[in-house]
């Protein structure tokens, strides 16, 4: 296999073999495991153990049936996930992603990659991941309500502020999680706020919660900029998404002068030469939950809707994959180094695939992993835990603040840790061996567990 060490072929071949056709996760175990062969030849001894085979293997994974009524009367079924990844650095965490393409094998990278990402952030928070394959699409709020509350009736019993602490991903936002809080606290009569992040003001979330992904990216992507004394000003910029991650990461590169010319949905994107009108924007996801060609229509002369086709064929010097995984291909990338490119972001988790990740490196393009890059959400996460626990509630500027300093020690991490490692420049080499180092350290501790 290509750029995979000799000694780690044997254990790659055996976890593709017992997790057949679950793509993504071989994608994301892949990915790592082209970093681990320089970690191994400094520091054999990780390889003890079978430490590389168990962190490959989530410690639990459950899967569970979701019944709930709809509108019309009619009983739905769809299925329930939890992966619960690692622990060996803190409770397991990760977000709920609702959504129909969703199966064990993406529940599985994502609770992979999130178990590096957690590592990164320095906070006391293992890895996991969950969600269902139901599509909350064109669904009333009595049936978004019913659906999570018949969800949680089932994986409460599997969480806690000390075991497992989920958040939100694609399809699950704030109101997703109020329902999903109050389900739990009626099962288990406890106000166990810690349990769950990203809740609302008032019962326990934290200031910039909401912000945090968004905002996280674009002060990654301002510290790749700076080591080559280059910065956000003037510069056009292309966000893909119009979620939650795509949204605060466009109103961040405006407060740092950039200037977000196009977003999407998953039917085609907007091009907005004078910049995307913020509150606009807003107000179709967020208020209206409308899709994006409404932008349009609303805005009037200038903005063009495109269904279909690539965003990443709009010229840019800054680009922010922020919808989902493989959603920037090798071609894509092409692009978008011929209308010359400087910086790339991951605010999605894996959107560029091997082939677009190769192309950037190749060019000398700066490319932050989302295992990096997008690590501001769930640092925040652990922020509002740390409210939580002391009963505490912080300032939107005190957390956007720590959120800063996170974003800022990551980068560094990853930067010096790609020099270290004789690869400066390798935010993708930076990020996984500074993660596995951190758990490998800690399950090494535990012996064979
Ligand atoms: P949202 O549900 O808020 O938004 C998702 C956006 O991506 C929507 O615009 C959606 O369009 C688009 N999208 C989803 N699936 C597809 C698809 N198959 N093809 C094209 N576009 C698609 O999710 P988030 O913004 O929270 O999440 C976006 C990404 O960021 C995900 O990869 C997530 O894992 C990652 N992430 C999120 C964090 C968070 O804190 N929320 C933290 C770290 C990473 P449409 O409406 O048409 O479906």
């Amino acid at each position: 296999m290509i750029g995979i060490d000799e000694k780690l072929e044997p254990i790659l071949a055996e976890v593709l073999r017992r997790n057949a056709g679950e793509l993504e996760f071989h994608q994301a175990v892949m990915e790592v495991f082209e970093s681990l062969g320089r970690v191994i030849a400094k520091k054999p001894h990780y390889a003890d153990h079978a430490l590389i085979e168990r962190l490959c293997e989530p410690e639990r994974q459950i899967i569970f049936r979701v019944p709930w009524v709809d509108d019309a009367g009619q009983v739905q079924i769809n299925r329930g996930f939890r992966v619960q990844f690692n622990s060996a650095l803190g409770p397991y965490k990760g977000g709920l992603r609702f959504h129909p393409s969703v199966n064990l094998g993406i529940i599985k990278f994502l609770g992979f990659e999130q178990t590096f990402k957690n590592a990164l952030t320095g906070l006391p928070i293992g890895g996991g991941k969950g969600g269902s394959d139901f599509n909350p699409r064109g669904r009333s709020e009595g049936e978004i309500m019913r659906f999570c509350q018949s969800f949680m009736t089932e994986l409460q019993r599997h969480l806690g502020e000390y075991t497992d602490v989920p958040a939100g991903d694609i399809g699950v936002g704030g109101r997703e999680i109020g329902y999903l809080f109050g389900q739990f606290k009626r099962l288990t009569n406890r106000y166990e706020a810690g349990v769950l992040t990203g809740k609302g003001l008032v019962y326990g979330g934290s200031r910039a919660r909401t912000e945090a992904t968004g905002f996280g990216a674009t002060y990654f992507v301002s510290s790749m900029l700076a080591t080559r004394s280059a910065d956000f000003e003037g510069r056009k910029c292309v966000v893909s998404g119009s979620g939650n991650v795509a949204i605060y990461t466009i109103e961040k590169i405006r407060q740092f002068g950039g200037i977000v010319i196009a977003c999407s949905d998953s039917n085609g994107y907007v091009v907005d030469e004078n910049g995307i009108d913020m509150e606009l924007l807003k107000e179709i996801k967020e208020v209206r939950r409308e899709r994006i060609s409404q932008y349009v229509d609303l805005r009037g002369k200038g903005a063009r809707y495109i269904e279909g086709g690539s965003i990443w064929d709009v010229p840019c010097e800054v680009a922010m994959p922020s919808a989902t995984q493989n959603e920037l291909t090798g071609k894509d990338a092409a692009a978008l180094v011929k209308n010359g490119v400087l910086a790339v972001g991951e605010g999605a988790n894996m959107p560029c695939t091997p082939d677009a990740v190769r192309v950037f490196q190749n060019a000398g393009v700066l490319f932050g992993p989302g295992k990096a890059a997008n690590a501001g959400g769930v640092a925040t996460s652990a922020l509002e835990m740390q409210q939580n626990a002391s009963r505490d509630s912080w300032s939107f500027e005190k957390t956007e603040e720590r959120l800063a300093e996170i974003m800022r020690n990551i980068h560094d991490n990853c930067a010096e840790t790609a020099a270290d490692y004789g690869a400066p420049g390798d935010y993708v080499l930076g990020a996984n061996i500074a993660g596995f180092e951190r758990v490998a350290a800690a399950m090494t501790a535990f012996g064979v567990i």
